[in-house]
Formats: structure tokens, C-alpha cells, sequence
């Protein structure tokens, strides 16, 4: 059978432009993608990138606070919020059209519609028209999801939180995930009375327990509220605010409410379901190692799919998918010891196992420090930096890598390639250190603090 493409993508984020991208680069491939928004996608568009903008300028005023102490004469002054939007539309609109380039540079056909699979080789677009594909790759990534609660309609989400006409002076941010404590870091920044709730006992949940507790105190000494076991029954719109009622029925006022209670795969009115494709309870695709739907013709990356929801992962899956589909090398991608970052203030970056999990596998050893780093030795500013090893008391290899820390993100590229290639403690300790940085106690931690 005759198809007008070899592969039809639907998503322009990270994962589906990689995948056109690549597939579009074996000569006599016909690739078309259908993306309704923006392309980039939302780590570009409405998540990681101008998070991590947002991220960078709302940790100037504790810099500056560090400059004066060191002796340099500035005065913090206001943050001028229009200022950085104009600069953040800019590069965000750069970064489009980079992506954009790249798409028609490969000979991607673009098409900017939403557009829903209709039959195993068959898409329809918005507009009607009916294309057919060999191969079809659902990489509509991911949504926020918001809990059915009275006055849901008045909360925002990190979508909209970019595209504030103003900021607010009083938040509350609901949840204790990634995207809760990372904006409240940026806004607690930017100046903005922060309060977080959460409905659990700590923040993070998952993560290691002592990084955990290292980074809520660092965000509480900056100045975030955190409220644990506590959450919304209801939100009434007020002149200029908002009353949100917590579970003990108490009434509190805020000028803005955003909710960051998680997220749930794209999949709503895309026809999946209708071709036999199946969706968890949340909407997730289902697919193999090898991302493959049970329809051979379809495939799903990324977020759409919840297995590991992070851009490089969803990157990684987009060139297996490649290999694995047109390269006649079925590939399926390795979603084990992957490190990464939340980028709260403090940071944190991770690989591998908590000790939690560690113990619950094996006898371990747990090497860690506590301290105050150097760059804040003039200054009374909150910055405990943490690093911690989890070493297997078997096989002596680093299970586990945690690191609290300005540049946390930065240091865990680094370690993870050590703890991935299965590096020991010993390993570690064979590598001299590097003085005076944070990191170097990586490589100089002696004795275990615990064994469990
Ligand atoms: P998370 O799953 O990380 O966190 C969701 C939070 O919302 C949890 O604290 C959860 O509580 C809470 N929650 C869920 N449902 C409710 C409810 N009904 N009422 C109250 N609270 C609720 O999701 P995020 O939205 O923060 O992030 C989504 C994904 O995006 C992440 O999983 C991550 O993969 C990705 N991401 C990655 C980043 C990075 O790499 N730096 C940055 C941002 C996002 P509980 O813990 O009790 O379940």
C-alpha cells in the first residue's frame, strides 16, 4: 500500500521534533508532524527552559546581597517582572523558530494543527484533511492536572504562570512535586509572599529522605511557607484575591492560586482508544521496550507514555524509536540510573537509588556532610550544601548519588557518569580532589556515617 508518509508525528515537543528530525535524515523518508501549539514543546515553551529563565532571575537578590559582603556597592532594588517577560517572549520565540528551521531544513513537513489518529495508518487534522502514514509516533507529551475541587476554575497552573500580567503579592502554590517547589523557590525570589501547601507529611516524596529535609529547611529559611497535611476544599474569586478554605475549614486570602498537583498524559480525543490502542487510568499509552503501541503501526514517546517524564529521556526515546523503526536495529531504551535535577533553591541533583530504597535492596554504607559552603563565608545566608554516597557493602558500588548544593544540576551530569559506569567507593576515592570546591567532598567522605 501506498502511503503519503513514511512516518507522521504528532507533537512538535523534545521527543516528536528529534524523532522527524532523525527519521527525515535516512534519504527517501517522507515525514509530516502535526503540532497545535507552539513547537519546542513544553520543556521549551512552557517548562523547562523558561522555568530555569525564571530560575536564574529570581536568584539575584540573595547574589547581590553576597556582592555587598564581599564589598561591592549595589542596592538590590525592584524586579521589573514586564522587563523579563519581553526578554523571556524573545527567546522562547527564538527558540521556536530554531526548531522550526531544523524541521524544514530536514524536509519535515509542518503541519500547525491539532491532529488525532483516526485508523492504524491514518491521521485526521483539524481541518479535515485525512493523511496517511506508514508509521504513526504519538509524542503529545503531557497536560497539567488540577484535583476536582469547589472553585478548580480559578486556579492556574504552571501553563499560565509564565504569562502573569503581573505578579502576584500573595501566592498560594498547591502540591510538593517538582513543579510546586521549584516555583516557589522563583517566586519567594522574585519577592512574592510564597505559601505552599501540601497535603503530605514532607515535600519531595520519593526522593531521599535527608535531601528531602535539607531542602525544605533551605526553602523555608529562604522564606517559602510550607504547610505539610493540609489541602483545599474550596476557592471563592473575591475582588482582587481569592478566599481558599483548608481542611480544617480555615479561610485564607491570596491574590493568586496555582496548582501543581501533577500532570497527566495527552491523550484525551485522540482517537487512541477507538483503534484498540490502550490507556491507563490516567491516559497513558501503553507501548513495549521498544515504544510500540499493540497497533505495530503505532508508536508513543515521551510523556504521553509516563514512564521516566523528562525532556532527555523523552530525547532518548525518539532515537531508539528511530532505530528501532527505521534503522531495522530494535533498541529499546534504558530507563534505569538516570540522573537529574530540581532545580529548587536550594538545588538538588540525584542518581540512582535513595537510601530508603537502598536498604530495602541490600546492606549498604551511607556517606554523607552536612556544611556551609564557602562562597557564603561573609554572609549569614541560608545555603547548607549536603552530599551524600549510598555504597553497596557487597559490591562496593555507589548506588546512589545526592547532592543539595548551588550548581546540584551541573555536579550530577558528572558523578552520574561515574555511578552509571558502575564506579566503587573506592573508585571514588582513587580520584583526587579538586580544592576548594563543594564537590571535592565527593571524593574525600572517610568514614561511612551509617551502615544499614
Ligand atoms: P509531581 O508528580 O512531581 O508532583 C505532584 C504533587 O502534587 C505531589 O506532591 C502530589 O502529592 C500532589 N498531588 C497530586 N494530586 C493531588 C491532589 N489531588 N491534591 C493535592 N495534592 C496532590 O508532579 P509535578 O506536576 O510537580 O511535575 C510533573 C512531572 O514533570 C514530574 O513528575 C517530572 O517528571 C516533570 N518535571 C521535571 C522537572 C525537572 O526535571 N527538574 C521540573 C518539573 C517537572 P503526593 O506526593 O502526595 O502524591
Amino acid at each position: 500500500m501506498d502511503f503519503d508518509y513514511d512516518l507522521f508525528v504528532i507533537g512538535g515537543g523534545s521527543g516528536g521534533v528529534r524523532a522527524a528530525r532523525v527519521a527525515a535524515s535516512k534519504s527517501g523518508t517522507r515525514i509530516g508532524i502535526a503540532e497545535e501549539s507552539r513547537y519546542g514543546g513544553t520543556c521549551v515553551i512552557r517548562g523547562c527552559v523558561p522555568k530555569k529563565l525564571m530560575v536564574f532571575a529570581s536568584s539575584y537578590a540573595p547574589a547581590m546581597r553576597q556582592a555587598v559582603s564581599y564589598g561591592w556597592d549595589v542596592s538590590t532594588g525592584a524586579f521589573d517582572w514586564p522587563a523579563f517577560q519581553i526578554n523571556l517572549e524573545k527567546e522562547l520565540d527564538r527558540l521556536e523558530a530554531v526548531y522550526r528551521k531544523l524541521l524544514k531544513n530536514s524536509d519535515v513537513e509542518t503541519f500547525d494543527l491539532r491532529a488525532t489518529v483516526t485508523g492504524p495508518h491514518e491521521v485526521c487534522l483539524a481541518d479535515g484533511r485525512k493523511l496517511t502514514s506508514k508509521i504513526i509516533l504519538i509524542a503529545t507529551g503531557g497536560v497539567p492536572s488540577i484535583p476536582l475541587i469547589e472553585g478548580a476554575e480559578h486556579v492556574i497552573t504552571s501553563n499560565e504562570i509564565f504569562h502573569l500580567k503581573k505578579l502576584p503579592k500573595r501566592i498560594l502554590i498547591v502540591g510538593g512535586g517538582y513543579i510546586a517547589c521549584e516555583f516557589a523557590g522563583i517566586l519567594n525570589g522574585f519577592g512574592v509572599d510564597t505559601h505552599l501547601w501540601y497535603r503530605g507529611p514532607k515535600v519531595l516524596r520519593g526522593f531521599d529522605e535527608e535531601a528531602r529535609d535539607v531542602i525544605t529547611q533551605g526553602m523555608k529559611e529562604r522564606g517559602v511557607i510550607i504547610t505539610t497535611e493540609t489541602e483545599t476544599t474550596k476557592i471563592d474569586k473575591i475582588e482582587g484575591g481569592f478566599v481558599v478554605a483548608d481542611i480544617s475549614g480555615v479561610e485564607h486570602t491570596f491574590d493568586l492560586v496555582m496548582y501543581a498537583t501533577g500532570r497527566r498524559p495527552n491523550t484525551q480525543d485522540l482517537g487512541l482508544e477507538e483503534i484498540n490502542i490502550n490507556l491507563d487510568g490516567p491516559g497513558a499509552v501503553e507501548v513495549n521496550n521498544y515504544s510500540q503501541t499493540p497497533i505495530a503501526s503505532v508508536y508513543a514517546i515521551g510523556d504521553v507514555t509516563d514512564r521516566v517524564n523528562l525532556t532527555p529521556v523523552a530525547i532518548r526515546e525518539a532515537m531508539a524509536f528511530v532505530e528501532t523503526a527505521f534503522n531495522g536495529n530494535p533498541t529499546p531504551v534504558d530507563h534505569s540510573q538516570i540522573p537529574s535535577a530540581v532545580f529548587t533553591q536550594p538545588e538538588y541533583g540525584m542518581i540512582g537509588l535513595s537510601e530508603d530504597e537502598a536498604q530495602k535492596r541490600e546492606p549498604i554504607e551511607v556517606y554523607t556532610t552536612n556544611f556551609r559552603p564557602m562562597n557564603t563565608a561573609f554572609i549569614d545566608e541560608p545555603n547548607k550544601v549536603l552530599m551524600k554516597l549510598i555504597v553497596s557493602q557487597a559490591t562496593r558500588r555507589v548506588l546512589g548519588c545526592h547532592i543539595v548544593a548551588d550548581g546540584a544540576g551541573e555536579m550530577i551530569q558528572m558523578a552520574g557518569i561515574a555511578v552509571k559506569m558502575g564506579a566503587t567507593k573506592e573508585d571514588f576515592d582513587k580520584v583526587c580532589a579538586v580544592h576548594p570546591t563543594m564537590s571535592e567532598e565527593l571524593v574525600t567522605m572517610k568514614s561511612p556515617i551509617r551502615k544499614a
